[in-house]
């Protein structure tokens, strides 16, 4: 592999898709990443939160299918996206998290991303055993005002129970309950696994990333990560 471009000069207005299983680390790291590279970060479970708690249509659409871990309907995902990524802020780069979840939705991605005449740069998929990742998930508590993310074990704030950034209660996501969790893990085994497939067919850019670790190094692999040229 070379080096696409040289490191540490930073790279503006990429185009990244951040793939893997729940509670991997997605949106810590794809948070960082959009900041780095100055481009958006488009996280469709966000987006979907944020329609659930303001109950527009899509939330009130959407709120079953994510409680239950459930995945929304492609239709519904893909419509959702392609809005997303045509507004202006996504023209030149974007950091796309939580989505493709189906093989279809990949598909339709293509399809998007070929008609507006652009290509994918990276598809950075996190790797990690299910089971860290589920006691992971099951034990995070999120804020429910700035929504900054806690763990019970591992990022415990000085008053429990209370957001250390802006003094908001912690919750956890209806969907972080460990039975749910396990069934996210099956979804996502069962139809957004083989959406690597399809990238590997379709000869967009994987790069596979150990998502094990702290934060930081994490985010050093991905960035390198970002630079390989087959
Ligand atoms: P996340 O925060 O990415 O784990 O997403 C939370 C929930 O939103 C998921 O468990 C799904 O119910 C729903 N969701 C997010 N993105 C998608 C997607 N691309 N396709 C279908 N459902 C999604």
């Amino acid at each position: 592999m070379e080096q696409r471009r040289e490191i540490g000069r930073h790279a503006v207005g990429e185009r990244v898709l951040l793939f893997g299983p729940p509670g991997v680390g997605k949106g810590t790291q794809a948070i960082r990443l959009a900041a780095t590279l100055r481009v958006p970060h488009v996280a469709t479970g966000d987006i979907l939160r944020t329609a659930l708690q303001s109950h527009t249509p899509l939330g009130r659409q959407a709120r079953a299918f994510v409680e239950r871990g459930e995945l929304v309907p492609d239709d519904t995902m893909v419509e959702l996206v392609r809005v997303r990524l045509a507004e202006r802020d996504a023209a030149s780069g974007f950091i796309l998290d939580g989505f493709p979840r189906t093989v279809s939705q990949a598909a339709a991605l293509g399809d998007l991303l070929a008609v507006a005449g652009v290509a994918l740069d990276a598809v950075i998929v996190l790797d990690a055993p299910t089971e860290a990742l589920v006691r992971r998930l099951s034990g995070r508590r999120i804020c429910e005002h700035c929504q900054d993310s806690y763990h019970i074990v591992s990022r415990i704030p000085r008053t429990q129970g209370i957001c250390d950034r802006c003094g908001g209660k912690l919750i956890q996501r209806a969907d972080d309950a460990e039975a749910t969790v396990r069934f996210r893990h099956l979804e996502y085994a069962a139809k957004t696994q083989p959406v690597i497939d399809f990238f590997n067919r379709s000869g967009w850019p994987v790069r596979v990333v150990d998502a094990i670790g702290d934060i930081d190094q994490i985010f050093g692999r991905i960035y390198a990560a970002m630079f390989w040229r087959d």
